[in-house]
């Protein structure tokens, strides 16, 4: 028996499949190469913009012709999506065998059974499963082997106007620290090197548990035998302070990497979307950052065309763009979202000018993450191997998350080694290995 999982969105999404792979694998499943094969199909989707919401659709309407080689094979489908929307999806694609919510994945045993005995299986649960963290008792299958994601906050207790998230998440959930702590000791004797730590706002975490923060939940997890490197993804501006800076900095495991969203430059428009921060605020902690930690890498979420943004809007967005010089910018068009307070607001500008400005801020952002590349130019940097290329050479990444590879041979992968760089180009650095193993 085989299953297959197809995955849209965020980081959590991608940890949530590895649990479900995890589950399934405890079943007897193993996975299958192509969906074609496979007897169970999961689709794990996202609603955080209305284009994931059409591709889970189309992904539907490909996967609905197995149905056709095995009548059997059973289509489920999951996630935020599904949380928002699972009963509409049902009466667009009938064909579906199981629809399950965010937070009883654990169900996904029950479900599955009742689904193979010819009933639909659908689970959408209003209010939060109490008994979510049993998810966390699942082992999970990774596709890396050397790092791994492990969920440390579930939910999101902010409000942020055009965010589906709050509703298809759920309020804040920490998991308690001994938790998070006894599966990263599992991890690292499965030969983990490197902890990322997700949620969607980490920084808020401990604020529900009430005796513990997320820096000491920093500390914690480097003291961990074992974990070489730390990573954590998201931290909101808000909650980012500076005792977590300067732990940040002390600790050798934290990695000189921060995503940190602005979503937009404009007072005005950070107001609207009610952020809880100003330029002049989120500038600040940028300085902090980069007092602190000298090489940090910083990367942020970018929304063009939230309703009321003007152009003069826009180029603050653009003016701390290139104040900033962030290594990454991901940007996309504000998508409304159905149910949240935004989603009514007409919006100001066309879509042919948003792409356009679109367009452009990406541009900016090209030649600035180019630049911050060629620094690497003749530097020596520590790089943690992952895997071989489909060309033969060594992939990993440095500390500060940029894609290297290297000429050599197969034992180095799962080591961390010292690269010496001699060609940047847009995307990722290439060097020779100067050490390590
Ligand atoms: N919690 C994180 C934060 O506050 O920055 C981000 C999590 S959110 C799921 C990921 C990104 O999706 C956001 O940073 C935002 O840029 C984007 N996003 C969320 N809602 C959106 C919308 N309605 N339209 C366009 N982008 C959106
Ligand atoms: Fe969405 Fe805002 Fe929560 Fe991030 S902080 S998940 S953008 S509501």
């Amino acid at each position: 028996m085989k299953y297959y999982i197809r995955t849209f969105g965020c980081q959590m999404n991608v940890n949530d499949s590895e649990k479900m792979a995890g589950i399934l694998k405890t079943l007897g499943y193993q996975p299958a190469e192509d969906w074609k094969e496979a007897d169970v199909i999961l689709v794990n989707t996202c609603s955080v913009r209305e284009k994931p919401d059409q591709k889970v659709l189309s992904a539907l309407g490909e996967f609905k012709k197995i149905k056709k080689e095995k009548p059997n094979a059973v289509i489920g489908v999951c996630g935020c999506l599904a949380q928002r929307a699972g009963y509409e999806i049902l009466q667009k694609a009938p064909f579906i065998d199981m629809v399950f919510g965010t937070t009883n994945i654990h169900h996904l045993p029950k479900l599955l059974e009742e689904a193979k005995s010819g009933n639909k299986a659908v689970e959408i649960l209003e209010e939060i499963d109490e008994n979510e963290n049993l998810l966390d008792q699942f082992p999970t299958v990774r596709e890396n082997k050397y790092t791994a994601f492990v969920t440390v906050i579930r939910g999101c207790d902010k409000k942020c106007t055009y965010c589906i998230v709050p509703t298809t998440r759920g309020k804040e959930r920490s998991r308690r620290i001994g938790d998070i702590l006894r599966e990263i000791q599992f991890l690292v004797e499965d030969g983990v090197k490197e902890i990322h730590l997700i949620g969607q706002n980490v920084t808020a975490y401990g604020k529900d548990l009430g005796d513990v923060n997320f820096w000491e939940l920093l500390e914690a997890v480097a003291q961990v035998e074992g974990v070489k490197r730390i990573r954590f993804t998201t931290g909101h501006p808000r909650d980012l302070d500076e005792d977590t800076i300067k732990v940040m900095a002390d600790l050798p495991q934290v990695c000189e990497a921060l995503h940190l969203p602005i979503q937009a430059g404009s007072d005005r428009i950070l107001q609207a979307m009610d952020r809880g921060y100003t330029q002049k605020e989120y500038l600040y902690k940028i300085e902090l950052l980069k007092k602190y930690i000298p090489d940090i890498a910083l990367s942020t979420d970018i929304i063009v065309g939230f309703p009321g943004e003007t152009y003069q809007d826009y180029l603050e967005t653009v003016k701390v763009i290139k104040e900033v010089e962030y290594d990454q910018v991901f940007a996309f068009k504000y998508s409304p979202r159905p149910g949240t307070p935004a989603a009514d607001l007409p919006m100001t500008e066309n879509p042919e000018t948003l792409s356009k400005w679109l367009n452009d801020l990406i541009n900016i952002q090209k030649d600035i993450t180019f630049k911050k590349n060629l620094q690497y130019e003749e530097k020596t940097v520590e790089v943690l191997i992952e895997e071989i290329n489909e060309e033969g050479k060594l992939t990993g990444r440095t500390r500060t998350n940029k894609l290297v590879h290297v000429e050599g041979s197969p034992e180095y992968v799962g080591q961390i080694v010292d690269v010496k760089i001699e060609k940047v180009n847009r995307f990722s650095l290439e060097g020779k290995i100067n050490g390590g193993i």
